[in-house]
């Protein structure tokens, strides 16, 4: 099981994360095959968004996700309800094997990176889309910023997978300082950000073969012994991919009633296969009755909603 743990310095205010990611990210890529820098960088968004929505208040799902000219074209990662994951990378030839480690901003070309928070309907909540800087080389140096300059958070992160071929894995370490108390004293502060400036410089020991291997009580002894730290509870991650017939109808709703009409009418059935899991919703002619049926009720009730509300009488004041 793929799992998060927080954990907390004692009395200092600077908390941190540490994610696993193995059997998401095996499903992740179970129908796909990716260069290996492209598989690791959809490991380490996964991880990514694990660990932002971790925070959140709220139900919903916090996506990072990617749009540019590069070799990468677009990237999606997703952490749904705290606990589920699902993620693709589009490349512009799926099939280069060649394509190297190198700068984020490189991969996507002219594009963009967006941090996106999409809270479920029953919240009530807006949306929120911020985006993230490329003017760093990795993805864990242009987060680190991100969270800096949008969340006033100084952010310490790393990122480490395994190298194993048998089973990749990708391991998050994060470390954040928060606000410091209002109550507190020039000396707590001072130790707060001297605290800050120690752990830190310790987490940046840390090599790619001890983060990606040990486990998270004997990593955080192993950096932080002399700073006594609190491990929480673990929470849950697995991969799941949130697409449905009822989804799918939609998507076919939205080519129109004659277009629908004239695509079954020249294929015996219809196929929508599913680009993160690979799923495939097939449609022969009744199913597309069906949905064509379905279109028509929605649009009829649309239109008689429309006719139905009745002009508001003008008041005069
Ligand atoms: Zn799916």
């Amino acid at each position: 099981m793929d799992v998060l743990h927080r954990f907390s310095f004692i009395d200092l205010p600077i908390r941190g994360q540490w994610v696993r990611l193995e059997k998401s990210l095996a499903n992740a890529t179970a129908f796909r095959v990716y260069p290996k820098p492209i598989h690791e960088m959809l490991g380490q968004m996964l991880a990514a968004v694990a660990m932002v929505a971790d925070n959140i208040k709220f139900s919903g799902a916090v996506t990072l996700q990617s749009r540019g000219d590069g070799d990468l074209l677009r990237s999606l990662a997703e952490c749904q309800s705290q606990s589920f994951l699902r993620g693709i990378m589009h490349l512009q030839d799926p099939d280069n094997e060649a394509i190297d480690e190198q700068p984020l901003a490189q991969w996507l070309g002219n594009g963009q990176l967006a941090l996106s928070l999409i809270p479920d309907k029953a919240s009530g909540m807006q949306p929120y889309q911020g985006f993230v800087s490329l003017e760093y080389d990795t993805l864990a140096q242009c987060l680190e910023h991100y969270f800096v300059t949008s969340e006033q958070l100084e952010t310490c992160l790393h990122f480490a997978s395994s190298a194993s071929t048998s089973s990749p894995s990708v391991t998050g370490l994060l470390l954040q300082r928060l606000p410091n108390s209002p109550q507190a004293t020039e000396i707590e502060i001072d130790a707060a950000t001297q605290a800050w400036h120690t752990l830190t410089t310790l987490a940046a020991t840390a090599t790619d073969e001890e983060l990606s291997l040990l486990d998270p009580q004997t990593l955080l002894y192993r950096l932080f012994n002399e700073h006594p730290c609190r491990l929480h509870e673990p929470r849950d991650l697995s991969y799941r991919c949130s697409c449905s017939r009822e989804k799918t109808d939609t998507t076919l709703m939205m080519l129109g009633g004659d277009d629908l009409a004239a695509l079954i009418a020249e294929q015996s059935e219809i196929t929508v296969d599913c680009e993160f899991c690979g799923n495939r919703y097939s449609y022969d002619k009744t199913g597309v009755s069906k949905v064509l049926a379905d279109l028509a009720e929605q649009t009829a009730a649309a239109a008689s909603e429309a006719t139905d509300t009745p002009d508001q009488p003008k008041t005069l004041h």
